[in-house]
């Protein structure tokens, strides 16, 4: 097959799959050449060569060295100048490249073809013997460097001894110097590593060339096609062109020119160029740089080119990627070169802004505009960030467990936490882990830090809920409770001390360092839109309180997708109500504790419904293990037994009997409303009321919907909505109206999945909470979770954290059966996702192959969900 494909301006021979036979540089700088604009002229040999050359003698394949001396005579023609000549000798670069980035391989080589012959050619047709000298010394040393894997450092000291006893400062000063210290160099090679400096250039091509296709089995280049997964025989690509002068007077230079200002979005020339008149400017005098957008508004004149020619060469390739772009470009002697050009690289904010503005000028289709933004990347525009380029200690590094930064003073408690910021002081609420009780602390702490903890626990769930930053599991710090100290990197914080938290990455700082807000501009609002037109799935948030509820519909939530009911009784009044209930010790006692939370839950729901106005809101039934809501501490021991008018040993003795091995899998979720069923009855009382008082002051029909949680047994499911289905009777017969409702079920034990068909006779919609169902599946508990699941990703035994991403291969297909059984029974049924996963574009992306209805998540992540889920559908 071809093994050299040329390339110069107008013309260049291609294939197919460019990249893959031509390298990235190869293959950028032929379409280059095929959009007519200015490139150096010049060849690449192709990806398959280097194929060839594994095990041939010399390390190049014969038929390849006599087709590179035709190439050569073909380049000597297109430019007018001699390989080995002595006058006008043509120079090379030598850039090698894969079909993808691949760090470790040969660097560039610039001057094959400089020997002490044509560099006096040279010299003397640019009437500059030092440019001449300058770039053989460079040759020299980098030839050196690649070919015979010589230490730079032994340059620089001869250069030093040369200086010393010839008294130049800089660089040599006379052509006698310059020559004295070249032979030097190549006196070393001899010398002291027993290497020649080939004097034929077509041996220094055949030597570069070689040594680059070696470099392939860099130990960096071997790692990094191992993570990669790319394959040992993909192969290097060597592109060889004719040297541009780029650094030879005020008339040459380099510059990176942007096709668009990524800020504004606005079509106009940004980047810089700075002059090449590198060492033969006077002593400590740095070549100016000019900025390209200067340049473009006619502010400085000093372009060593023609500016409108380089503008018009960076339309055509941005109008022909279809994006904004970047070009590295050279001058030499006043005449332009574009050398390479690639998508221009931007923040989340100017992505969006350059997405929209071309759909706007019509250069792309919304479709397109909504692939091109990372979903992910949209909480840079949602919560604050750290200033990356200020200084700052990383004290440990944790599970970034919930998005943005947060600075603040170090607290240990809760109550601490509320004190400081009753004097509004930023506060980082800093845990071994965190409960229930906490949840107070976390609502007026700027950010949470948990020293245990996963991507699911307690902690990330309710900070990401709220949208607070959160970095949990870093295992390193140590917490001293009596002291108030924390312990980090060597160091010994105090109560008070500032740190900030990166919840995007899990890094742990010390100290104050610089935010970063940013805004949501029109763009993003615009972007959104897009999204909306191009989706299928509905996204409705997770929210519990009236603001996660108003956060959520600012977000574009189109519902509420699970309503944690528990999370509204951890508070105040409300927690002792709890406890009044889950400590008595009969039914009456519970009875007479739930009437005093009716009213609460009511005025709760009907603020929900209110705000919420008429899109779907689902309720979930008391969920988590009765214990989370005990008393901890003597105080709170002490005022819970004065409350029930009992002894402390009474309350004691039964927070006692309430303990479990396993809460999680213990006396939960549903298995609650069958042990007290009252507990149902009031939460259904409180829904059904909520929904008609909401009904009657806003207009909007409310249908609440009733989920029950961790259903194994159909059975179960039976009982409940027994409950449910006879107050509804009564709360319609009390209010004289009817009321429509639904009750449903979450998906989140493996037997419900397998019961999935018989369960969806009963429940009328279900909502797969993943992080149960991951937690049952695996057999992996989530709150532990983040102790070991890191290792298993480090040791490539799992990809990713299965409580982040769905496990296709596993829970995915489990949750594919339960969609296809509860179809059957029920083809109209209802069918979302409520875990953490509902959030994740991964997972998005696999909800909506399984045709899903909705997502629901965290309110700050539903708009990248409304994105993931426009992408997935496109
Ligand atoms: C779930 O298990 O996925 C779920 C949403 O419920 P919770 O996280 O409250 O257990
Ligand atoms: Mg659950």
């Amino acid at each position: 097959s071809k093994r050299i494909f040329t390339f110069r301006r107008g013309a260049a021979d291609r294939t197919a799959d460019a990249a893959e036979a031509l390298g990235l540089k190869g293959a950028n700088l032929a379409l280059l050449a095929s959009l007519d604009v200015p490139v150096p002229p010049g060849f690449t040999i192709a990806t398959s060569v280097w194929r060839e050359a594994q095990g041939a003698e010399g390390g190049l394949p014969q038929a390849l060295r006599a087709e590179l001396r035709a190439a050569i005579e073909w380049l000597e023609s297109v430019t007018g100048r001699r390989f080995d000549g002595d006058r006008r000798p043509l120079l090379l670069a030598v850039r090698s490249s894969a079909r993808v980035q691949m760090p470790g391989v040969a660097e560039t080589v610039l001057d094959i073809g400089l020997n002490d012959r044509t560099v006096e050619g040279l010299a003397s047709e640019l009437s500059d013997p030092a440019f001449a000298y300058r770039s053989y010394r460079r040759f020299i040393e980098s030839y050196a460097a690649l070919v015979f894997d010589a230490d730079p450092s032994q340059f620089e000291e001869i250069a030093d001894e040369e200086r010393e006893r010839a008294g130049w400062i800089v660089e040599p000063e006379t052509p006698v110097d310059w020559r004295a210290l070249v032979a030097r160099y190549q006196d070393h090679l001899d010398s002291e590593m027993g290497a020649v400096l080939p004097q034929t250039p077509l041996e220094q091509l055949f030597s570069v060339i070689t040594a680059s296709y070696a470099s392939w089995r860099n130990p960096l280049a071997v790692a990094h096609r191992l993570i990669q997964g790319i394959p040992e025989n993909a192969g290097l690509a060597v592109t060889v062109h004719a040297m541009i002068f780029n650094e030879r007077n005020y008339h040459s230079g380099t510059g990176r020119a942007v096709s668009r200002d990524l800020r504004s979005g606005q079509s106009r020339l940004s980047g810089e160029f700075g002059f090449g008149a590198r060492g033969s400017s006077a002593i400590g005098e740095k070549p100016p740089v000019l900025d390209m957008a200067e340049l473009a508004t006619g502010a400085c004149r000093e372009f060593p080119a023609d500016l409108s020619e380089l503008t018009r060469h960076v339309r055509r390739i941005e109008a022909h990627a279809g994006d904004a772009v970047e070009v590295d470009f050279m001058v030499g002697d006043g005449e332009l070169f574009l050398m390479q050009s690639r998508i221009a690289r931007r923040t989340a904010p100017e992505a969006i802004r350059v997405a929209v503005e071309l759909v706007k000028e019509g250069l792309i289709e919304e479709s397109e505009a909504i692939l091109r933004i990372d979903p992910a990347s949209l909480d840079q525009l949602l919560h604050p960030t750290i200033e990356r380029s200020a200084d700052f200690v990383v004290l440990g590094r944790g599970m970034p467990a919930s998005p943005g930064a947060a600075t603040g003073e170090i607290v240990f408690t809760s109550e601490r936490a509320q004190a400081l910021a009753n004097e509004n002081r930023p506060v980082i609420l800093v845990r071994n882990e965190t409960y229930p009780e906490d949840i107070h602390g976390m609502h007026v702490a700027d950010g949470v830090l948990t020293i245990r903890g996963g991507t699911t626990s307690h902690a990330a769930v309710v900070a990401r809920g709220i949208g607070k930053p959160c970095v949990t599991g870093v295992g390193s710090l140590r917490i001293n409770a009596e002291r108030k100290t924390l312990h980090a990197a060597g160091r010994v914080l105090k109560e008070g001390d500032r740190i900030t938290i990166d919840g995007s990455i899990g890094d742990v700082i010390e100290g104050a360092v610089p935010l970063v807000r940013p805004s949501l501009t029109g763009d993003f609002a615009t972007l959104m839109e897009f999204a909306d037109r191009a989706r299928r799935m509905r996204v409705r948030a997770n929210a519990d309180t009236p603001i996660e509820a108003r956060s959520a519909r600012s977000f574009g939530a189109e519902g509420i997708g699970l309503c944690r009911t528990e999370h509204m009784f951890f508070e105040g009044d409300r927690v002792r109500a709890m406890r009044e209930m889950i400590l008595s010790s009969d039914e009456a006692g519970r009875r007479t504790a739930l009437e005093k939370l009716l009213p609460i839950q009511r005025s709760d729901f009907i603020e929900l419904f209110e705000i919420m106005a008429g899109l779907p809101v689902t309720i979930r039934l008391l969920d988590p293990p009765l214990h989370e809501f005990l008393p901890k501490s003597d105080a709170e021991i002490t005022e819970t037994a004065a409350m029930l008018g009992v002894d402390e040993a009474v309350v004691k003795h039964r927070i006692a009997a309430l303990e479990e091995f396993n809460p999680m899998l213990g006396h939960r979720g549903c298995r609650l409303a069958i042990s007290y069923p009252e507990i149902v009855e009031t939460q259904a009382r409180a829904i059904l009321e909520a929904a008609v008082e909401a009904g009657e002051k806003t207009g909007d029909a409310v249908v609440p919907e009733i989920m029950v949680p961790l259903i194994s047994l159909r059975k179960e499911l039976d009982f409940v909505k027994e409950r449910v289905d006879r107050v509804a009777e009564l709360v319609m017969a009390e209010r004289g109206c009817s009321i429509n409702y639904l009750v449903g079920t979450m998906i989140e034990l493996p037997r419900a999945i397998v019961r999935a068909d018989t369960i969806a006779e009963v429940a009328e919609f279900f909502s797969f909470g993943t992080n149960d169902l991951t937690q049952t599946v695996y057999g992996i508990s989530r709150d532990d979770a983040g102790n070991f699941l890191s290792t298993y990703v480090r040791q490539g035994i799992i990809e990713r954290d299965p409580f982040q991403t769905v496990d296709v291969e596993g829970v995915g297909e489990l949750i594919g059966l339960a969609v296809e059984k509860a179809r059957r029974t029920r083809p109209d049924i209802s069918l979302g996702v409520c875990g953490e996963q509902g959030g994740d574009p991964a997972s998005i992306a696999f909800f909506e192959q399984t045709g899903l209805d909705y997502v629901s998540c965290s309110p700050f992540r539903v708009p990248i969900a409304r994105l993931a889920a426009a992408q997935s559908a496109i």
